[in-house]
């Protein structure tokens, strides 16, 4: 029988036919279809502006930059993401912290930020910038977090690569109405796709114009914003040390054909989600949480394996699975263990909680075309392996 994989992509012969459109248009990147884009997603997620750049990294990288991160520079986020929430600082020659995660949100703790913030207050080493991670889709806790950022002077870039749609209070995740800016990935395994493709949302002008330009090498063609005069009508400048960090027309009209189906594609997630709550309430293994005042965008159901409770290990639990067709994975190995981190001085210990969380967590299969037959599938594999 087929793997069931963890999560897979969605096209449409709609989504199809827009890329095919594209290709037989004029442009084919960097065009008006990339402006539509980013239009769309800034309508969508209610933010004053948007850039489309190349991936979810470069979103993170060009984030760090417009705000300043340099050498010397500090940024924090928590062990439980992708490498991807961390390296950014490092492209920047600044450098990373982490603070450990809630024990049932998976996310950054206000708690350990705040007693993390208090200690390198006194010691002169706050850090620049926070990058609170959404992870799986659960929004984190951002008036506590904006308000410590305040309070300490830090700028936020939120990781919402898990989070597009998912809703904070009364706004979308990316509205940046706590943060300086919000980054996205639309990869195949996210919740929308471009094939490879990110964005990033905020309503500060200053940082839209920096990310433009640091987005295709630093250049501006605005006459208004050279030093000195324009020499034609051929003339740009370089300002700043940019990138190739450009996504496609091509990967633009997939991307706006994905966003007008996004709604239909979280609906479905939360259909699987209320389906695994209820038929696996009665296993020994515990299940993500839904906390108040948020909407997650379910990227990930990550259940926990407690060996005292089931006698089994995850790993065990994990190959059993595996062997019986259903395409676990886990998410994720905490960042300050990778060999990378530790040269750098990390160790393990360092984040009790995530570290803990990881040795528990396995992802199980949720994703937009599934059918409730591979649904039961996992369920049952899930009871035979515990
Ligand atoms: C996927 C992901 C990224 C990186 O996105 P890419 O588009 O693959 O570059 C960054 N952070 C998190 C939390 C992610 O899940």
């Amino acid at each position: 029988m087929r793997m069931i994989p963890y999560g897979r992509q969605n096209l449409s012969e709609d989504d199809i036919r827009s890329v095919v459109d594209v290709l037989r248009s004029d442009w084919l990147t960097q065009g008006p279809t990339v402006a539509r884009f980013e239009a769309a997603i800034a309508k969508y997620v209610g933010s004053q502006y948007a850039v489309a750049v190349s991936s979810g990294t470069a979103a993170l990288h060009l984030g760090c930059r417009a705000l300043g991160l340099k050498r010397g520079g500090m940024l924090w986020t928590s062990p439980n993401t992708f490498v991807a929430s961390a390296n950014c600082a490092f492209y920047c020659n600044g450098d990373v912290s982490f603070v450990d995660i809630g024990k049932d949100t998976f996310n950054i703790s206000p708690t350990a930020l705040e007693k993390k913030l208090i200690e390198a207050k006194q010691r002169g080493q706050l850090p620049d910038i926070l990058v609170p991670v959404h992870f799986a889709g659960q929004p984190c806790d951002m008036k506590e977090i904006f308000a410590l950022a305040k309070e300490y002077d830090c700028k936020i870039v939120e990781d919402a690569s898990h989070a597009i749609g998912a809703e904070y209070h009364d706004s979308k995740i990316g509205s940046c109405q706590y943060s300086e800016l919000t980054t996205f990935s639309f990869h195949p395994v996210k919740l929308m796709t471009t094939g490879e493709g990110g964005a990033i949302t905020t309503n500060d002008k200053g940082i839209y114009d920096k990310l433009m330009m640091l987005r295709s090498h630093g250049i501006i063609r605005d006459p208004d914003r050279m030093n000195g005069t324009s020499e034609g009508d051929w003339y740009y400048q370089q300002l700043d040390l940019g990138y190739n960090y450009r996504i496609t027309d091509i990967q633009a009209a997939l991307g706006i054909s994905q966003l007008s189906r996004l709604d239909q594609f979280l609906k479905k997630r939360q259909t699987l989600v209320r389906r695994y709550h209820n038929k696996l309430s009665h296993l020994p293994v515990k299940l993500p949480i839904v906390r108040d005042a948020r909407t997650s965008a379910w990227h990930l159901y990550v259940i926990r394996v407690d060996e005292k409770k089931t006698g089994k290990t995850r790993g065990e639990v994990f190959a059993a699975l595996r062997k019986s067709g259903v395409g676990v994975n886990v998410h994720y190995i905490p960042v300050h263990t990778h060999p990378y981190y530790a040269k750098k001085g990390f160790q393990k210990g360092d984040y009790p909680v995530s570290e803990k969380y990881y040795e528990e967590a396995i992802s199980i299969p949720i994703f937009y075309d599934m059918t409730e037959d591979e649904q039961d599938r996992v369920i049952r594999a899930l009871e035979q392996a515990l």
